[in-house]
This record gives structure tokens, sequence and C-alpha cells, in this order.
């Protein structure tokens, strides 16, 4: 048995293309129903539903032999034994740094004033800001990052952005691209040994689907 972590959301939906592609199709649409392994069209292969941050640590352990995680999850996850061989060019967002429209961030970094940023990506924020020496006093969130400048717990914020409609509701502004993100498939260590011919296989296949659906972005966007 194959065992595949995803996160309902985007994440399941953007990965559902690639598992048809793939010859895989889920059997069940777990906004529907209610359990948390469903089966697919391969009696071989299951998919098990998990939060989007605890994707890496059930492929890590073996709780999944293979997983959909984005690059944001896997930045902060410590912790070995993950082989990320493919980026699967979905769930595609930025990581960016964003303020009240009134907060002069760029002076703020000028002056090396001390900023408070509040994010859930702790560990991403401070490489970033230690790399441009700006001094950051990093408040840790689970959610909603976008009250923490409205209300005056932070300067700024570390998030996602796609379209910046969020922001923009709530008067926000980017002021930094961190970096761009998707999601990686991950892979067990132990399982790519141990089921090495099937893992492989999907592994191919996945990297076909992928390219297959650049390639058509690609035309699109040329025509
Ligand atoms: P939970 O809702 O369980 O707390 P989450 O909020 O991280 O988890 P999602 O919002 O579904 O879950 O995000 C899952 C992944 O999708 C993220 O880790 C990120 O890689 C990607 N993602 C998040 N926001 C966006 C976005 N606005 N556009 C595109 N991809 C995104
Ligand atoms: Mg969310």
């Amino acid at each position: 048995m194959i065992t595949l972590a995803l996160s309902k959301g985007r994440i399941f939906d953007d990965s559902l293309p690639l598992l048809k592609a793939a010859g895989i199709e889920v059997l069940e649409d777990p906004e529907k129903s209610r359990k948390l392994i469903i089966g697919t069209s391969r009696p071989d292969v299951r998919v098990v539903l998990v939060r989007a941050t605890d994707v890496p640590t059930y492929v890590q352990y073996g709780g999944a032999d293979l997983g959909v995680a984005g690059l944001d999850v896997l930045l902060e996850h410590e912790g070995a034994g993950l082989y990320r061989p493919l980026d699967l060019h979905i769930a595609r967002c930025r990581m960016s740094v964003a303020t009240h429209r009134d907060f002069d961030y760029a002076a703020a970094v000028k002056q090396g004033s001390r900023i408070r940023v509040a994010t859930k990506y702790t560990q991403t924020a401070r490489q970033h800001f230690a790399a441009k020496g700006v001094h950051v006093d990093l408040i840790k969130l689970y959610g909603s990052m976008e009250l923490a400048p409205l209300t005056g717990l932070a300067d700024a914020i570390v998030d996602l952005v796609s379209t910046g409609s969020t922001l923009k509701a709530n008067h926000l502004v980017e002021v930094e691209k961190i970096m761009d993100i998707s999601s990686r498939l991950v892979v067990n260590q132990a399982a790519l040994k141990l089921k090495r011919e099937p893992i492989r296989a999907l592994i191919d296949a996945f990297a076909r689907a992928v390219d297959a659906g650049r390639a058509t972005r690609f035309a699109q966007a040329a025509s």
C-alpha cells in the first residue's frame, strides 16, 4: 500500500489533476465526506487528509509515504528524512512583507528602527530580516496575520499573498516580496528504498503531468 498525505482545500484541489494524469482517481470528495482516509481507483494507493502543516511530519515519520506540502510549510518544518524530488508548481503564491498603508517601511528600515513583525512563518521571517540586516521583534501567530497591524500588535506581517485582495480589504500594502511559493512533493526516504518501484513510477508520472501542465500554460500565455 502507498499512502499519500494531502491537505484539504487548494492543495487537494490542485493535486487532483496531477493524480488523474498519473492514472489515480480519488474516490471521495473530502468536502462532503468526513473520512480522513480515502481510497483511489488504484487498490494499492490511498490518500490521508491532514492539516497542511502536518504533511511533512506524516511523511517524515512514515505515517505517509509521500505528501504534497507548500514550500512555506517545508521551510518552517524542522527535521530530516524528507526527500523533495519535485516542484509541482501548484498552490502558487508568494511570501511577502506587508504593513498598514500608513506605515513607512522603507524609512523604518533606513533608520535602522526595530520593527515588530507578526507571522506564522518565524523561521523564514528571521532569515529574511537577518540577511537584510533589519532588526525585528518577531511575534508568532497561528492565523489572521492581517489583524496584527490594524490593532497595533505589530508594524508589519510576513504572510502569503496571491491576489492581494485580503491585504487591500484590510488597508494593508505589500512592501517586499520574500520569495515565490509553490507546493512540493515530499517522500519518506525509507519508503523510497522499500517501495522503490511503485514510488519511482509515481514520481515520474507526477513529473510528466507537471511538465505537460506547464507546457499548456506556457502555450496559453504565448498565444
Ligand atoms: P489551516 O487552514 O489548516 O490552518 P493553511 O491555512 O496553511 O492550514 P491553506 O490555506 O489551505 O491551509 O494553505 C495550504 C497551502 O496552500 C499553504 O501552505 C501554501 O503553500 C498554499 N497557499 C496558501 N495561501 C495561498 C494563496 N493565497 N494562494 C495560493 N496558495 C496558497
Ligand atoms: Mg488557510
